[in-house]
């Protein structure tokens, strides 16, 4: 159970909640990182006095120690700083950094130690063997924050042993553009496509969940999390968000985990692991959510789950190279410069910028993100 605890990405929207729970749960906030928002993490740094807090940006982090030169709050600058939070050594290191900046963080955090309440899941995407090597070397506990993890890692308590799993089922939203074709999502725009009905998330995770790369992107996070092969895991169209995920038994039994749609609820499962508390989310009423449904994802209008499984499947550098083509592909979206249907077209290109490896570091890992985002403006800019 978590005493003292480091927010990475604390300005964000997994950050802040993370926050109102370690305020609720009377956790000792000692670290504190964010990339530019400075007025954010100002407050924060006021509200919980970390030891620590780092800001990536330098010229905002500057800011940033200007502000709070009144506190005993030390203020750090850059990705090193952030680095350096993470080596905070607290009870819980909580990473909700967007995107590949949280790997590195996520290695320093597990090298000294602390167990690891993870959101981030582009970590276990582009670097996830390293990861998982590196937190069983240590002996540190990696806790899903992510809710369909969250989902399977409670329906897998009380599990005797992995030859009695038969599969995970991923549920999905299908997100603003489940049931459209391929012809309607080549005009969509970025405010049709920032509209997720059941979730309110940050901007790229947010699109993610509109191409549905997000649940390819889970499908590679939950087969290094729980040590499954991609062909064992399945993803479940359920719209309303109320049956977070499930595991199948050998005996065919099915458990599943349920709650409304609140990310408040596995941040705070992780962080309390293995116990549980009060929390201030709502109670599930069945009766009123009324109608569960599920159906198959359209794998063909929604390629992304399929390019993730296939560079899970090849292993190596490929995760990597999805990953990083997504990425690219999410911002250059969000900035107006391709359209919609290009991310799938640039995370399927990523293929054929990197070359099967049996073995790799992070250092390849680096690399091969650099390269997959260069070739990706290249190609679709
Ligand atoms: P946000 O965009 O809301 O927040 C991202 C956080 O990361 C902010 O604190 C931001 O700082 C910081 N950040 C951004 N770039 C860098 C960088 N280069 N170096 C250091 N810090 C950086 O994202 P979310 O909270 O929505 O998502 C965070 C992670 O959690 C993602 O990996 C996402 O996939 C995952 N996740 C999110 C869920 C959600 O409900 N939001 C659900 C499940 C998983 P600043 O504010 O200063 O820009
Ligand atoms: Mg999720």
């Amino acid at each position: 159970m978590t005493k003292t605890l480091a927010v990475l990405g604390s300005t964000g929207s997994i950050g802040v909640q993370a926050l109102e729970v370690a305020e609720l749960m009377g956790f000792e906030v000692v670290a504190l990182t964010a990339n530019s928002r400075v007025d954010i993490i100002e407050e924060q740094i006021r509200k919980f006095s970390p030891r620590i807090a780092a800001v990536a940006d330098e010229k905002a982090a500057s800011e940033l120690k200007i502000k709070v030169a009144d506190t005993s709050t030390k203020v750090l600058s850059g990705a090193r700083g952030v680095e350096e939070c993470a080596r905070c050594g607290a009870d819980t290191v909580l990473n909700s950094i967007v995107g590949i900046a949280g790997l590195a963080p996520t290695l320093a955090a597990i090298e000294c130690g602390s167990n690891i309440a993870l959101a981030n899941k582009e970590t276990l995407v582009a670097g996830g063997k390293i990861v998982m090597n590196a937190a069983e070397e240590k002996g540190v506990a990696i806790l899903p924050v992510d809710s369909e993890h969250s989902a399977i890692f409670q329906s897998l308590q009380g599990c005797r042993g992995k030859n009695q799993i038969k599969r995970l089922i991923l549920t999905a939203s299908g997100g603003p553009f489940f049931g459209k074709s391929r012809d309607y999502l080549e005009t969509v725009t970025l405010e049709q496509a920032l509209k997720h009905p059941n979730w309110s998330m940050g901007a790229k995770i947010t699109i993610d969940s509109a191409t549905m790369m997000n649940k390819g992107l889970e499908l590679i996070e939950a087969a290094w999390l729980f040590g499954m092969k991609a062909a064992d895991i399945d993803i479940v169209v359920h719209r309303q968000s109320i049956v977070h995920s499930l595991v199948e038994y050998v005996d065919n039994s099915v458990i599943a985990q349920l709650g409304l749609p609140d990310m408040r609820i596995p941040i705070q499962y992780a962080l309390t692991y293995p116990d549980r508390f009060v929390s201030p989310v709502s109670q599930l009423d069945l009766a009123k959510a009324a109608t569960l449904t599920f159906e198959k994802p359209d794998y063909e209008t929604f390629a992304c789950i399929n390019h993730c499984r296939r560079a899970f499947e090849e292993g190596g550098l490929y995760p990597a190279a999805v990953n990083a083509a997504n990425e690219k592909a999410n911002e250059l979206f969000r900035n107006g410069k391709i359209r919609f249907l290009d991310i799938p077209k640039a995370v399927e290109a990523a293929f054929d910028c990197v070359k099967s490896v049996s073995h790799h570091t992070l250092e390849d890992v680096f690399e091969t993100d650099k390269l997959v985002r260069k070739e990706t403006e290249r190609l679709f800019v």
